[in-house]
């Protein structure tokens, strides 16, 4: 199957072959002429699937044969974060750029009079995040009502950032009469409600399986001290070589701290958060693009968007708060078809974290113990929060806090587990990942005790 064969013209062909894809993805194959043809979309698709191509390029596809000088924006993409929302934006003028249609990003965080300008000028494309783009129509600068194709890319986590209200409000000032795409990695009920209300009879579109990790990711969990981590992370950077780490922490205070500490250990490292300016971030993104930085170290709200393809390895530093989360987050690596490594560092207080992303996976995350780093079972479980202002962990099927929105705070990271769950760690034994063992170092027997973190 080749992009022509999709129904895509010349134009934006050539700018994929530009773009050096010379064949579609399956997302791409299934969702290209079902949004040619107009239907509207319920797509289950996780980062890296090329799934913004694949609703991009039908657009201007469909955009492009109603050529006008825009007056008002026609097609509206709506994204968690700014970083998403850019990359969107740049993906639409890389296929687009044989094109006469414009588009255009508005995100807050930085000024809105620049984005004014830019829509006053007139574009066809608009990618926003909620938030900026309710003060854009508050303050009249945006017209809504000529909008023939919207997107609500990363649904899911779009819910999770509290931002529900704020989509039903845009929602309700576009046309009635319009295509409506929906894109999630992990399908909750209140995903279905949000598609059962606002999609009209959608074409089901999945590429991977329901709440799974993409399969080409190799998985590892390294069980080690909760005070032992950095030296562990530190060991594992020098020992592989790594280059061009993507590490996750559960807060804005950790990220901080871990990027400084392995900066004095001799290693660049950076954070990116929400707190960061956009320039910050925007700057700390581009080092390591460039790979002139060997860690970026971000929270889960910072690392929403960040496209790097075939970025080798992310490190769970420590593993997140809301399962679906480890998804998106080991998304980052074995992007459209290139392999990649997902390390976790998991110590007792996590145990129960583990068992809540393997149970959402189905699948069970080899534990591998690094010689020098055993776990002490004198160690017991503590709960993991000790932060101000900790609000209860949500369960699996129960709504999230409210958080803030993109450009702002980061309520569900800094958001504590407070019941620590030492015995809910899976029972089932499960041989030990032989080739990623450092061989020289005396293993455990194999099912001797492989999914243990200090408890003998
Ligand atoms: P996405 O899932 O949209 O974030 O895309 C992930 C990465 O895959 C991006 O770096 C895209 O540039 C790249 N990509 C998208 N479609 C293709 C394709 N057909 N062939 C090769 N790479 C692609």
């Amino acid at each position: 199957m080749s992009f022509a064969e999709l129904g895509l013209s010349e134009e934006l062909v050539l700018a994929v072959r530009d773009a050096g894809y010379t064949v579609p993805t399956p997302i791409q194959v299934q969702a290209i002429p079902l949004v040619l043809k107009g239907a509207d979309l319920f797509a289950g698709a996780q980062t890296g699937t090329g799934k913004t191509a694949g609703f991009a390029l039908p657009i201007l596809e469909r955009l492009r044969h109603t050529p006008e000088r825009a007056r008002a924006p026609r097609a509206l993409i709506l994204a968690p974060t700014r970083e998403l929302a850019a990359q969107i934006d740049a993906s639409f003028k890389v296929y687009g750029k044989y094109l006469k249609l414009t588009s255009t990003a508005v995100f807050g965080g930085v000024g809105i009079n620049p984005q004014i300008d830019l829509l006053r000028r007139g574009v066809d494309i608009v990618v926003a995040t909620p938030g900026r783009l309710l003060d854009l129509c508050g303050q009249r600068m945006i017209d809504l009502t000529r909008i023939e194709t919207v997107v609500l890319d990363e649904a899911d986590r779009m819910l999770d950032m509290g931002f529900i209200h704020d989509i039903t409000r845009i929602l309700a000032l576009l046309p009635k009469k319009r295509q409506s795409l929906l894109f999630s990695a992990t399908f909750s009920d209140e995903i279905r409600q949000l598609a059962a209300k606002f999609l009209d009879h959608p074409e089901s579109i999945e590429v991977a399986r329901r709440n799974s990790t993409v399969e080409i990711i190799e998985q590892v969990a390294h069980p080690v001290d909760r005070e032992r981590k950095r030296e562990l992370l530190v060991h594992l950077i020098e020992k592989h070589n790594w280059f061009q780490i993507l590490v996750f922490t559960r807060t804005k205070h950790g990220a901080n701290r871990l990027a400084e500490q392995l900066q004095k250990s001799g290693i660049p490292a950076l954070a990116i958060h929400g707190n960061k300016s956009q320039g910050a971030r925007t700057r700390a993104l581009g080092e390591f693009k460039s790979a002139s930085l060997r860690v970026l170290v971000a929270t889960d709200i910072a690392a929403r968007g960040i496209d790097i393809s075939e970025l080798p390895v992310v490190v769970n530093f420590e593993l997140p708060q809301v399962a679906e989360d480890y998804i998106h987050r080991i998304g980052r690596t074995g992007r459209a078809g290139a392999g990649g490594n997902a390390v976790a560092l998991v110590c007792i207080d996590e145990k129960g974290l583990l068992a809540d992303i393997e149970r959402l996976t189905k699948t069970q995350i080899p534990l591998e113990i690094v010689p020098g780093f055993e776990p002490d079972p004198r160690i017991k479980a503590e709960p993991l929060q000790k932060q101000r202002g900790a609000a209860p962990r949500p369960r699996q099927g129960t709504p999230r806090p409210q958080a803030a929105r993109a450009g702002g705070k980061e309520a569900r990271s800094n958001a504590t587990r407070t019941n620590a769950e030492p015995a809910r760690l899976a029972p089932a034994p499960k041989p030990l990942h032989g080739d990623k063992t450092d061989k020289a170092s005396p293993r455990p027997k194999p099912g001797s005790a492989p999914r243990r973190f200090g408890h003998r």
